[in-house]
């Protein structure tokens, strides 16, 4: 590669937002055949904003959310920020937190007027030994909307859920598609759980759905992948898709995303847009033919 070529590369690419780091990435990038995009604020816009609220009969609805509320607001999860604005717009004052726990992957756990309050997923009631079973059917529905739906316990029992809905961005139907035209096989990887993870997934057309990965086992899916043959370009946003970020043959932050995921990519995508990974591959195309 000239250095002539792959510095008129770079800059055209940073004209379009896209910020590569080094020549070598834009001369690795067109090797790309497989592109795993993480989903919230990937995909979607990573803003979710609460849409229900169920309770069991024997709890309060304001107590409940002033319990778990209060529990959120610990949490630096974009989940756990939704949650309490959706709360603090209902004007309810949220309780005193005394002892607070975040459990990647799973939800939270804090003490909050003195009752132990649990907000997660059901692998985290099951670790505490809540008992859902009559919530289940419910909690299926909402995230067959493509909703994220957490349970909530207080003092050991179910008492309640919420749900948070988040928007898909407006180009990332038509920049998966795109991909997928130039023979690339895109897959979508989350820590949400299954039945949301499909139901976006098939809003913009990818099949291929890697849900309920833990944070630590986002990199080990992206070496599997290449354990298999694949050259990978991994796509994401936030903390937990830094390792895979690192581990991919290429990896691409999004520019609205942590520093921790810009820090551990290759290339930086300044506009959210997807359309981003499609235009970073066909420079990095272009820039070889040029200096063959
Ligand atoms: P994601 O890829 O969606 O960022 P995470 O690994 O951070 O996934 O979280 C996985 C799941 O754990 C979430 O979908 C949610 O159900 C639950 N969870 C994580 N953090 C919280 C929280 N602060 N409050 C409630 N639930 C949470
Ligand atoms: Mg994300």
């Amino acid at each position: 590669a000239t250095p002539t070529s792959i510095m008129a590369g770079s800059g055209r690419a940073a004209e379009m937002g896209i910020l590569f780091k080094g020549g070598e990435h834009l001369e690795q990038t067109h090797h790309i055949n497989t592109v795993v995009v993480d989903k919230t604020g990937t995909v979607t816009n990573g803003k979710p904003v609460l849409t229900d609220v169920i309770v069991v009969d024997r709890v309060n609805e304001n107590e409940f959310l002033s319990l778990i509320g209060a529990a959120e607001k610990q949490s630096e999860h974009p989940l756990a920020q939704s949650i309490v604005l959706g709360i603090n717009e209902q004007a309810i004052e949220l309780g005193t937190v005394e002892t607070f726990e975040a459990i990647p992957g799973y939800g939270v756990k804090a003490i909050v007027n003195g009752k132990e309050i649990l907000v997660g997923t059901r692998k985290l009631m099951n670790k505490y030994q809540i008992e859902i079973t009559n919530v289940l059917s419910i909690m299926e529905q909402l995230e067959a909307n493509g909703k994220t739906a957490m349970l909530a316990s207080i003092d050991g029992n179910y008492a309640g859920l919420v749900a948070v809905a988040d928007t898909i961005k407006e180009t990332s139907k038509q920049a998966i598609a795109r991909l997928q035209g130039m023979g690339i096989e895109v897959i979508m990887m989350t820590g949400d759980n299954e039945r949301t993870a499909k139901a976006i997934g098939e809003q913009v057309g990818i099949q291929h759905v890697i849900a309920e990965v833990l944070p630590e086992g986002k990199a080990e899916e992206v070496k599997k992948l290449q354990a298999a043959g694949k050259k990978v370009a991994m796509v994401g946003d936030g903390i937990n898709d830094a390792p895979a970020l690192a581990v991919a043959d290429i990896g691409m932050a999004i520019g609205t995303g942590t520093d921790v995921a810009m820090e551990a990519a290759d290339i930086t995508l300044i506009r959210g847009d997807l359309n981003s990974i499609a235009d970073a591959i066909i420079m990095s195309h272009k820039t070889m033919k040029n200096i063959k």
